[in-house]
């Protein structure tokens, strides 16, 4: 690609008044090949949005009613004679049999609109395919990131972004002015060979969730099994008694909250760890190992399973008194106060401390739901960079802690009490206490002012042991140079 190429912007401003060669975008006759799901609804599309449309297809006769009828559908080889850009939007597999259409397409724009069923599926890409079988055309890739129901709901209900790429820039730059007037965002993706990064794009599942959700996963099994072994296998094997039932409601909620507790304190752990390092090494330079760089990048993932794991067992504890176990013990209890003739079974503690309990793990849910509504990006992008850093970082820690009291109130004393621990394994909310407690006193103590000014120097650049080039002027003014270590 020539330097001139490079520098002209994708979308050029470009007049196209009094200058008969150039046809406005809007206006401009688009072909499109093939009528089926996506055919139609990029027809409906390109008529909404004032272009003049001419489909071809094997069987324009049975297929002509699919269409709106200011697009007009004709034959292949038709279509094709009356336009210079045409979609392709038939599948790779059938690319072979629009050969006989070569003549007639040579020197014209192909859109490869195709995806295919599996990553990676063919040695080349889609895109690449078609320019091999017609290398008099220019081929260019796009809209195939946008579904059929985008492109038919309009641009403001789906994802605006277009993906193009092509190795002429040309032909790229008319495929961009197109999806700009259909109300689509263009990005240019560079020449052909991201043509396969592209297709790709729209197979992958949730690629940034999926370490956090099996980090979300491992979390639950362990504290579920935990939690199985304290509260049902333990009463089993020690008085024979069948707490099975606690299983789908009381357990899952023990463990919920562990699992929210944990995956929170993991979102600031890795903060806490990077400067560790920074502080160590005196840079910030210095490259964080992979791991730690890939658990950086996860923190929102793993916020927003936090936020989830917590939302989900404030449902299930508001659920618990509905249980009928809940109500037979409660007259079970009832009966026995009754028979032994007790009044009052007024625990003036236990009130006080359920009080504080349900109180600060109201406030605590409050502010994750606080973070996970920041970190979508359509309220994130309101937010500039001191406000999102103020409410991610600082409410983040502010919720950590908050959560911690929660945890400690629901424990109280009974780290103490003997009787809890069985099968000599702790309670759990003793084990989920561990990483947090260790976020909260790094952070503590990072807040120290020598750690502080130390930590944000580095931040803004500073080297422990960098020598730098300095120039002093000398006893007769004139200047020397020497060198000195810049943290002097
Ligand atoms: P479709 O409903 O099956 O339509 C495919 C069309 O290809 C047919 O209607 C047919 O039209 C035409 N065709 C031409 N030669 C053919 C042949 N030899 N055998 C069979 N059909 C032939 O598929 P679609 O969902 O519209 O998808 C079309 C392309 O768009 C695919 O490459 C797909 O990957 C891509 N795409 C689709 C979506 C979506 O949401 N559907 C999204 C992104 C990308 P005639 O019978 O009129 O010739």
């Amino acid at each position: 690609m020539s330097r001139g190429d490079m520098a002209k912007p994708l979308l050029g401003h470009r007049s196209t008044e009094g200058d008969p060669s150039i046809t406005p975008a809007a206006g401009r006759t688009i072909g499109v090949l093939g009528s089926g799901d996506f055919a139609r609804s990029l027809a409906i599309r390109l008529v909404c949005s004032g272009f003049k449309v001419v489909v071809g297809s094997r069987n324009p006769k049975r297929k002509a009613s699919l269409f709106p009828s200011a697009a007009e559908v004709t034959f292949q080889a038709e279509a094709v004679k009356k336009t210079d850009v045409i979609f392709v939007a038939v599948f790779r597999e059938h690319y072979s049999t629009l050969c006989d259409l070569a003549d007639v397409l040579a020197g014209k724009i192909l859109v490869d609109v195709s995806n295919n069923t599996e990553i990676n599926h063919h040695k080349e890409s889609n895109a690449e395919y078609l320019a091999s079988l017609f290398p008099a055309c220019t081929v260019v890739k796009g809209f195939n990131v946008v579904s059929a129901w985008t492109l038919q709901s309009g641009a403001r209900d789906g994802n605006k972004q277009v993906l193009i790429c092509s190795n002429s820039q040309e032909a790229k730059r008319t495929v961009a002015e197109i999806a700009q007037v259909m109300g689509f965002t263009p990005v240019d993706m560079g020449c052909m060979s991201s043509a396969r990064e592209i297709e790709n794009i729209p197979l992958r599942l949730l690629p940034a969730w999926k370490i956090p959700i099996f980090l979300a996963l491992g979390l639950f099994l362990c504290f579920f099994t935990y939690n199985l072994i304290r509260q049902v296998i333990h009463p089993f094997i020690r008085e024979q008694k069948n707490k099975l039932y606690k299983i789908p409601i009381e357990v899952v909620n023990t463990t919920l909250p562990c699992v929210s507790y944990v995956m929170l304190s993991l979102v600031y752990l890795p903060g806490v760890l990077a400067a560790c390092s920074q502080l160590y090494y005196g840079t910030k330079y210095r490259r964080f190992p992979d791991w730690l760089d890939q658990w950086l990048q996860h923190r929102k993932q793993i916020g927003l399973l936090s936020f989830f794991c917590a939302a989900l067992h404030a449902v299930y504890s508001l659920c618990l008194p509905m249980r009928r176990s809940h109500r037979y013990l409660l007259i079970e209890t009832a009966v026995k106060q009754a028979m032994e003739k007790k009044m009052s079974i007024w625990v003036e503690e236990e009130v006080w401390r359920m009080e504080i309990y349900i109180s600060v793990g109201i406030i605590a849910l409050g502010l994750l739901s606080l973070l996970a509504i920041t970190s979508l990006p359509s309220i994130a992008n309101s937010l500039n960079w001191r406000e999102f850093s103020f409410i991610q970082s600082t409410l983040g820690f502010i919720a950590l802690v908050i959560s911690t009291l929660h945890t400690l109130t629901y424990g109280w004393s009974r780290a103490f009490d003997e009787n809890q621990y069985k099968f000599y394994l702790p309670p759990t909310y003793t084990l989920t206490l561990l990483v947090p407690c260790t976020v909260i006193i790094a952070k503590v103590i990072f807040s120290l002012p020598c750690i502080q000014h130390r930590l944000l120097r580095i931040r803004r650049g500073w080297e422990k042991g960098r020598y730098v080039k300095f120039v002093l002027p000398s006893a007769t003014g004139e200047y020397s140079s020497g060198e000195t270590s810049s943290n002097v």
